[in-house]
């Protein structure tokens, strides 16, 4: 069988289903194509953000937060006695939103008339898809232009092999159907601090091995220095410059190889976690015919525009170079369906921003201090802590600091740093400001209301011109 359609996607995680529904807006008739099967072996939209990955997450962290809170509740006069988690109830609310979610993708692609077709898709020469159903039929799609979404995979160590029981990745740790004893994760990185902060916050003992020295290097130094005390105060056990050897699985019990500053040591753990990362997953997507390439790196080769060495072949998301975020996705996604509708918008690379969703989160977008030092560019930083705002003492909230850098001669923000209570809410007050190149001064010259946990950006603000007004200056020119 065949047919035919103006845009093919592959992939319906927030890049492919952003580019279909763009797409199918703009008059397009579009197919999109994804794989994924559900818990309930049914065909699933929304890739790994909505089934396995930011939505799920973010359910378990803010169930384990306000579980924790209960206990700080007390301070702030309220009783909550013997409060408990029924982990099974817990889990049952987090596929409920996944439900919600990823049916409403479904939703959004009948509106749209974005046709879904459950299988895989495989690019061959020119612009001509492969389809092969669930059931093992196929099809040939012949298209004007294909979009490649096919997303990432959690990257596998050979020192501990995942095994989906005892020795997890991330997708099986917002699954355990009960709080691990002892949890051993690998990688201190955005998905070892986040599933590990959940399963502390139930009572696991929590211990991650990171191979680096440093602390979170991609994040302010000093935002990464204090999240580290409060991370450790918390519970969590954070082992800098472990290098893990091997992993065995003994009567239940996961044991750990690993060195740290030159000796031998051994972590046994109940569940291990194993978050070193994600690669671009690519199985099964490009036959020998097609003209794709693909980096050193594994990621499919594309140009500033996501076009890849194809003609009509784009390819957005985690599956090339950039942060592996799904707004990052969404953006690329729109912004190719807008192109192959003949408008001319780009990405905005520099204002992508990151956070990571523990208690405080840490958000940024931007440069940092020492990028823009190593670069030998000049910049005057403001620094305003929770603990000098009202709002956040009223919340009990005081822990973290807003940091704003500007460039010394034009004042144009070049970086925001958050590590606090609603530090994603607050970056995007950042983001915007840097969109629309403001400077300092006119974050400054901005009236935000009182009592809010933005003034705490716009006192950060007032404190690069050495301008604060809560918090005494101390005006650092570099
Ligand atoms: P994906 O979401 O991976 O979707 C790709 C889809 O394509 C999948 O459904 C896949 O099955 C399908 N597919 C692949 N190959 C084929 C093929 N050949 N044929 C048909 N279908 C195919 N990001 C954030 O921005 N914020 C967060 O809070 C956040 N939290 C996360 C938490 C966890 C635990 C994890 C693992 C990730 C998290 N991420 C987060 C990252 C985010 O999930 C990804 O950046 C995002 O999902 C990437 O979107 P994508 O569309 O490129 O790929
Ligand atoms: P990551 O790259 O954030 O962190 C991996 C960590 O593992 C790094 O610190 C690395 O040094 C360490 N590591 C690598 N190999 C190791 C080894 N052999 N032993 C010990 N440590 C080792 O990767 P991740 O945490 O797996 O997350 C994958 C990606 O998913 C993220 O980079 C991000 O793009 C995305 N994600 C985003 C969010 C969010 O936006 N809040 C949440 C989860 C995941």
């Amino acid at each position: 069988m065949s047919r035919e359609a103006d845009i093919v996607v592959i992939g319906a995680g927030p890049a492919g289903y952003a580019a279909a529904i763009r797409s199918a807006q703009l008059g397009h008739a579009v197919i999109c194509i994804d794989k994924s099967i559900d818990r309930n072996g049914q065909p699933t939209l929304g890739g790994t953000c909505l089934n396995w990955g930011c939505i799920p997450s973010k359910a378990l962290l803010d169930v384990s937060y306000t579980f924790t809170r209960m206990t700080e509740f007390q301070k702030m006069g309220i009783s909550v006695e013997d409060h408990q988690i029924d982990i099974s109830k817990m889990l049952t609310y987090k596929n409920s939103i996944v439900d919600k979610l990823t049916s409403g993708i479904d939703v959004l692609f009948k509106g749209n008339e974005v046709t879904f077709l459950p299988g895989t898709g495989q690019l061959g020469s020119g612009r001509e898809v492969t389809y092969t159903s669930h059931d093992g039929s196929q099809e040939t799609i012949t298209a004007n232009h294909v979009i490649l979404a096919p997303g990432s995979t959690p990257i596998d160590i050979p020192a501990a092999r995942i095994d989906h029981e005892l020795i997890v990745d991330s997708t099986d740790a917002l699954e355990f159907e009960e709080v691990p004893k002892r949890l051993g994760v690998i990688g201190a990185g955005i998905v070892g601090l986040e599933l590990g902060s959940v399963w502390n916050r139930f009572g696991s003992e929590v211990v991650i091995l990171e191979a680096f020295e440093d602390f979170l290097p991609m994040a302010d130094r000093r935002a990464a220095r204090e999240a580290l005390k409060i991370f450790k105060k918390q519970g969590l056990d954070v082992r800098l410059g472990a290098r893990v050897v091997s992993s065995t699985v003994e009567d239940g019990v996961v044991k750990v190889a690993y060195q740290l500053k030159g000796e031998d040591l051994v972590l046994e753990c109940d569940k291990l976690i194993v978050a070193v990362g994600r690669r671009p997953y690519t199985e099964d997507l490009l036959s020998q015919e097609c003209e794709v390439n693909i980096d050193e790196r594994g990621f499919l080769f594309v140009n500033d525009l996501c076009l890849t060495d194809a003609p009509d072949v784009y390819a957005v998301g985690d599956v090339v170079r950039g942060p592996m975020l799904a707004h990052k996705g969404m953006e690329e996604g729109v912004m190719v369906a807008e192109r192959i509708a003949g408008h001319k918008p780009i990405v905005n690379y520099e204002t992508v921003p990151s956070v990571i969703y523990t208690h405080p989160e840490i958000a940024w977008v931007g440069q940092s201090e020492d990028e823009l030092k190593a670069n030998g560019e000049k910049f005057n930083s403001g620094m305003f802590s929770y603990s000098a705002n009202g709002r956040a003492m009223a919340a009990h909230e005081t822990e973290g600091f807003v940091k704003i850098i500007a460039d010394a001669k034009t004042d144009r923000i070049r970086g925001v740093h958050i590590l606090g209570a609603q530090a994603s809410e607050l970056i995007a007050q950042g983001v915007i400001a840097m969109e629309f190149g403001a400077t300092a001064e006119d974050l400054a010259l901005t009236m935000f209301a009182h009592p809010s946990l933005s003034e705490s950006v716009h006192e950060a603000a007032l404190s690069v011109g050495g301008n604060a007004i809560h918090t005494v200056n101390r005006r650092k020119k570099k």
